[in-house]
Parts: structure tokens; C-alpha cells; sequence
């Protein structure tokens, strides 16, 4: 198995059997590659974890002195080596200090995306594409059409509402990412940030990302505005379900999530169908593995091209 692909599906998550590490995996591990902060994707307790600074600060805010045996921090496009196998981190754009990883393989460049996005919306470093033999990216919304609308149409929603809106928004990436288009779209209005946010954001300004101009919440200091925006976790979000005070949205791609909410906002940090198509034709590989989401349209797509598309399930 291990000779016929670079990467195989172990109950730990994705492992890379010529320099025995795994990438993003879901239980501790001996060596874990960590390509970004997100639940899904870090866990606690690896004896070492190679990964971005800001990745194991989030880690540590997250898990505290579990987080890991051993971070080895890397900075982006620094050579470095896991077991003998070389290996070198791009920017992926999707949260703070995320990354892509590139392996050997075989005398083969192999890129293992995590999570990635082409648009940074100007807060985040660039997503870097380098070219590649075997690619092996997320799919999140590789159906054919599924691009995503507009970031500065979707900040009007809210500051065109009228109303003080009360946003849903993920912790770690979305909530940073919104409170910085505030300021890029609509810095006239107040942003006031939930206290379990906070320290993300002063993470992200402590590693030089522009969060834009907030303010943790105060409860009498938003009562007092007219429109303003309050920023909470999505658990938080139902508690205002209804109100006549506020407006409720939540601020993702995922459609489920808007359920319920007064309006619908639907910023991502995924990269849309054309994202995923450009960059194919920028890494040009001759591989591509897909993982979270369907790769079906994928191998559909790239069917008479020549371009090999394999499903991780
Ligand atoms: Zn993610």
C-alpha cells in the first residue's frame, strides 16, 4: 500500500509511510505534521508536532500544556525534515498560520493542502501555490458552480442592516477574519468581540495580522449604540435567537448554519469550485488526492486531461 500511494487512511488520520509521521491527525501521535488550528485538524497530545508558530499558540491557548510533547515551529518556506523526509511550509491563507506542507516522495513533490483559501481578504498572508507532482487538497466545495458570492456584498448585509446584528462566527479564523472586514468595508460601525474570542484575536495581533478596530464586549457600551456588531461563538448565537433588539446572522459557507438566523451571511475560508480549479492549473500535478468533501465532480473534471484524482475517504 505504502508503495503504490504516498499518504494511507489510518484510524489515527492521513499517514505518510516512508517518513512514518502523520499529517493533521485526529488522536496523538509519535510525529504530526499540523497544518492549522482548527479542532478538526489539531489534536492535544502528540509527542511532536511540526507546525507554524501561531499554529502552536493556538494550540496552547486551546490545550494548554497537553497541546504537545514538543512543537518544532516553523516559518513559511523554511526547510525542514520529519524523519528524514524533506519538507517545506506555504502560506494557505485559510487561518492564521495556516499552512501547506510539501514532502519528497519517491523524487516526487507531494503538497499536502489542509485547509486552504485564494483569498485572504487582505489579513492573512497569501495562499502560495507552488508547483507540484501529486497534490492532495480539500474538496469542501468542489462541485461545479458552488463559488462564493462576494465579500463586500456580504459585509453590507450587515452594515447596511439598521440594526445592531449580533454574529455568529468561529473562534479561531472567522471572527478575526470579520472583524477586519468591518474595518476594511464598514469601519463606521462599532465591533464589540465576546471574551472567549479576545484571546484569539490578541494572538493574531501579537503575529502582526491586522484584526482591524474592535473592542471586547460591554454590555452597557452596546446597549448604548444605535447599529453596532456584536461577534460571539456559534454557541453563544442561539441565546439571541428572536430578539427584538438585535438581528441574528452567522457568518459562514455552510448553508445549515443560517437557520433560524435573521439574515444570512456567507463568508468562507474554504476555497470555492474556481479556487480549486486555478489552483490545479497553478500546481500543476499529475495526482490529486481530495479529502473532506466529495471528489467525484474532480475526477469528472479532470477525466480527459490525464490528471489521475483519487477520493481519501
Ligand atoms: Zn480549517
Amino acid at each position: 500500500m505504502s508503495e503504490l500511494h504516498p499518504v494511507v487512511k489510518r484510524k489515527e488520520g492521513l499517514f505518510f509511510p516512508s517518513g512514518n509521521f502523520f499529517l493533521d491527525p485526529q488522536r496523538a501521535v509519535s510525529h504530526a505534521i499540523v497544518t492549522h488550528a482548527h479542532a478538526d485538524h489539531a489534536v492535544a497530545g502528540s509527542a511532536n508536532v511540526y507546525c507554524s508558530k501561531l499554529t502552536a499558540q493556538l494550540m496552547q491557548l486551546r490545550f494548554g500544556e497537553r497541546a504537545a510533547g514538543k512543537f518544532h515551529v516553523l516559518g513559511e518556506e523554511e526547510n525542514f525534515s520529519v524523519n528524514g523526509i524533506s519538507c517545506r511550509f506555504y502560506s494557505a491563507g485559510h487561518i492564521g498560520g495556516s499552512m501547506m506542507v510539501m514532502m519528497k516522495w519517491k523524487n516526487k513533490n507531494v503538497l499536502f493542502t489542509g485547509d486552504w483559501n485564494h483569498s485572504s481578504c487582505g489579513h492573512l498572508t497569501p495562499c502560495r501555490f507552488p508547483q507540484t507532482d501529486i497534490l492532495i487538497t480539500e474538496a469542501t466545495f468542489a462541485t461545479p458552480g458552488m463559488n462564493h458570492p462576494e465579500t463586500a456584498e456580504e459585509i453590507k448585509k450587515i452594515s447596511e442592516s439598521g440594526v445592531k446584528v449580533v454574529a455568529g462566527a468561529y473562534r479561531t479564523g472567522k471572527a478575526q477574519r470579520l472583524s477586519y472586514l468591518m474595518s476594511k468595508y464598514a469601519a463606521q460601525i462599532p465591533v464589540f468581540v465576546h471574551r472567549d474570542i479576545v484571546p484569539v484575536h490578541r494572538l493574531y495581533e501579537n503575529n502582526g495580522f491586522n484584526t482591524g478596530n474592535w473592542q471586547p464586549y460591554s454590555k452597557q457600551q452596546f446597549q448604548k449604540e444605535k447599529i453596532a456588531l456584536y461577534i460571539v461563538p456559534p454557541q453563544t448565537l442561539p441565546s439571541y435567537y428572536g430578539s427584538r433588539d438585535v438581528a441574528t446572522t452567522f457568518v459562514t459557507g455552510w448553508k445549515h448554519r443560517h437557520k433560524q438566523c435573521t439574515f444570512v451571511t456567507n463568508i468562507s475560508d474554504h476555497a470555492d469550485w474556481n479556487g480549486l480549479l486555478q489552483m490545479v492549473s497553478e500546481t500543476k500535478p499529475s495526482v490529486i488526492y481530495t479529502m473532506h468533501g466529495s471528489g467525484k465532480h474532480f475526477q469528472t473534471h479532470y477525466f480527459a486531461s490525464g490528471i489521475d484524482v483519487f477520493e481519501i475517504q
